[in-house]
């Protein structure tokens, strides 16, 4: 029975079709790979840097940095990796970095915005990163999608930002003589989605961080419990806006994950995959149901109820669309 379930865990993400969606954990920590990777994960599509900051009560050295995304590497032995700068600003606030105090910290320096303020806090990050990439990535690993590492930025809002990214990224690879690493960047201001042709340009894969895109297309705090119900990523505005991101990824040949909570929610993974998302990474409890709800799937029902649920009026509408939800 148990040998069973593992085996059936290990089985990749593909609709009856034939499409295969890949599938990750968002994993933090070395420690946690092997039980995302048991879970049925194929990678990590989401390890967010700035709990290396949050889990103690200084900021991480170079080296310190260094360890652990090597760590992550090895655990992972050549399945792909991406990494997130330091995401800090909104919920993620680090008390010994001592920022400024905010009126609206969701609306401030966070994310990209604070790496390009602080090069104190970027450079050495991504120091560690390209020496991990250099020490632990082999020359003729895979590139693209399966790319034994990749590095993502966060909260990105305007094409500018991502041009300097990627130059301060390209001249730190350089000094450390790394290979080169796929550049991405999270999507999850709408105003990055809407202009999803343009960024994807400028980068190698988008990953759209379906939490904060729904906060900000909806106007709805993603702390606010009162409103906890009506933030639903499922909103025809929010499918509609990753709808663009993909159409404008496609138009320059880019992968599209996502690696917000609605990835683990079964029906929403599928409306994912058939708005055309090629990634899944998500909590490493999810995967199962996420991969059997795929598995039992076609990919061309999928195309069509998801455009069937860009076009409704609301959320409930959309969720009316699961024929398996219980009681429909
Ligand atoms: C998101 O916003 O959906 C996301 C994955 O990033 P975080 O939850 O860390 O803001
Ligand atoms: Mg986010």
């Amino acid at each position: 029975q148990a040998e069973a379930e593992a085996r059936e865990r290990a089985q990749p993400a593909q609709t009856r079709d034939g499409h295969r969606v890949a599938v990750g954990g968002n994993v933090n920590n070395p420690d946690q790979v092997p039980l995302a990777l048991d879970q049925g994960a194929e990678g990590v599509g989401l390890m967010r840097t700035e709990f290396l900051f949050l889990e103690r009560g200084d900021t991480p050295s170079e080296d310190d940095q260094y360890a652990t995304y090597s760590a992550m590497l090895k655990a992972l032995g050549g399945r792909p990796l991406i990494v997130r700068t330091l995401d800090i600003g909104g919920d993620k606030q680090v008390a010994h970095l001592h920022l400024p105090r905010e009126e609206n910290p969701f609306l401030g320096v966070r994310g990209a915005r604070l790496l390009l303020r602080r090069p104190d806090l970027m450079e050495p990050q991504l120091r560690a990163l390209y020496r991990a990439a250099k020490d632990h990535v082999p020359a003729d690993a895979p590139k693209g999608k399966d790319a034994p590492l990749s590095i993502m930025m966060p909260m990105i809002t305007s094409v500018p930002e991502v041009v300097k990214l990627r130059e301060i990224c390209e001249r730190i690879r350089q000094e450390i003589g790394a290979p080169e690493v796929p550049l991405g960047i999270m999507i999850e201001v709408p105003a990055a989605a809407i202009q999803a042709d343009a960024m994807a340009r400028h980068c190698d894969f988008f990953s759209i961080g379906t939490n904060d895109l729904t906060q900000y297309a909806l106007a709805i705090d993603r702390q606010n419990t009162d409103l906890a119900p009506e933030a639903d990523s499922l909103h025809p505005a929010v499918l509609r806006l990753i709808h663009m991101t993909c159409e404008g990824a496609a138009r320059h040949n880019r992968f599209v994950g996502v690696c917000g909570g609605i990835a683990g929610d079964p029906f929403g993974a599928c409306l994912l995959a058939g708005l055309g998302i090629d990634e899944l990474s998500m909590t490493p409890r999810d995967l199962p149901g996420v991969k059997a709800r795929l598995r039992a799937s076609d990919m061309a029902e999928l195309k069509a109820l998801a455009l069937r649920a860009c076009e409704q009026e609301d959320a409930a509408a959309v969720r009316a669309l699961d024929t398996n939800a219980p009681g429909a």
